[in-house]
């Protein structure tokens, strides 16, 4: 039996059309809900992200800003960068595509971020937010993005044991953290963990997140596993890749994320949601 391609295409599609009136509303209230890309460097992987991301956001309303900087600018510079865009009103939510060049410190630059602003989940108070399961700063773009998709499919969070792989402040810790809260039983896995496939194998539902092309094989998965792939990836051929080998695994779960056309598609709808959010809360 081939799995169900749980299509990202869909997802983004009814929470965009949830968002319309939303942003109707705030432009009724002379609001345009405005995000700010921060963008250092010309990293083809984040001008690709800050196109699509920029293309799906102004299709909503969404006023989208882009604030690009030379590879070479000092951290201090860009802290001070960041402090302006807190400052300036007509800004909701900012967006700093990461990872920073090496001569910058990425927490340094996370923590001049105004976490109302923080549309991303990249401040402290955000992370505390999802520790304690309170509603302060905003989610990680892909962590909600994976539960959005569970969420519109149906498939049951509450009492089910999840495997994560991958415990990155991006994706792993904040999902694993995240679905907690939602009452799954949650095993995180990483680098170092014993026997991977067999813990996977235990999983009802298997969230790949280790940025490794093609890791997950069949012997990974039980038969009615429901596999989320959130890894984007460039193969030994430079053709994308999912962590997931969804050739060799679609036909022996019941779910899975296509890559492209999965999470990565709701991740920018999330991000429109929440700098929605972020302009209805200001
Ligand atoms: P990361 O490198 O920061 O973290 C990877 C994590 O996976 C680490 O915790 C590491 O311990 C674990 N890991 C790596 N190799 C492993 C292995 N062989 N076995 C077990 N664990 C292993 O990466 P990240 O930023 O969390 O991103 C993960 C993947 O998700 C990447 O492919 C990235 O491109 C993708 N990503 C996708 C989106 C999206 O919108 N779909 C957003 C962010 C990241």
């Amino acid at each position: 039996m081939r799995a169900n391609d749980l299509k990202g295409g869909e997802v983004a599609k009814a929470m965009e059309s949830a968002l319309a009136p939303r942003i109707t509303a705030l432009k009724n209230r002379r609001m345009i809900p405005t995000l700010a890309i921060v963008r250092v460097g010309e990293n083809p992987g984040d001008v690709y992200y800050q196109r699509s991301a920029a293309r799906r956001c102004e299709a909503l309303g969404i006023t989208v800003e882009v604030f690009a900087f030379s590879e070479s600018i000092a951290e201090e510079q860009l802290a001070n960068e960041i402090l302006n865009l807190n400052m300036d009103e007509r800004i909701h939510g900012v967006l700093i595509l990461r990872p920073l060049p090496g001569h910058i410190d990425d927490r340094a630059i996370c923590k001049a971020l105004d976490p109302k602003k923080d549309v991303d989940g990249v401040t402290d108070r955000s992370l505390a937010g999802i520790i304690k399961n309170e509603p302060q700063g905003f989610a990680p773009c892909t962590a909600r993005a994976c539960i959005e998709i569970l969420k519109h499919f149906k498939i049951e969070i509450a009492g089910k044991n999840i495997v994560v792989i991958g415990r990155s402040l991006v994706v792993g810790k904040p999902l694993s953290l995240m679905l907690t809260a939602l009452d799954a039983t949650v095993t995180v896995c990483h680098t170092k963990t014993k026997d991977l496939p067999a813990i996977a194998r235990g999983a009802d539902i298997l969230v790949a997140a280790a940025g490794r092309s093609r890791m997950i094989t069949k012997e990974y998965v039980r038969e009615d596993a429901v596999v989320i792939d959130v890894g984007i990836n460039t193969d030994e051929n430079g053709k994308l890749s999912g962590d997931v080998d969804y050739n060799g695994v679609c036909d022996a779960v019941s779910a899975i994320t296509p890559v492209p056309g999965g999470v990565g598609t709701v991740t920018t709808a999330v991000l429109a949601a929440q700098v929605v959010e972020a302009a209805e809360r200001s």
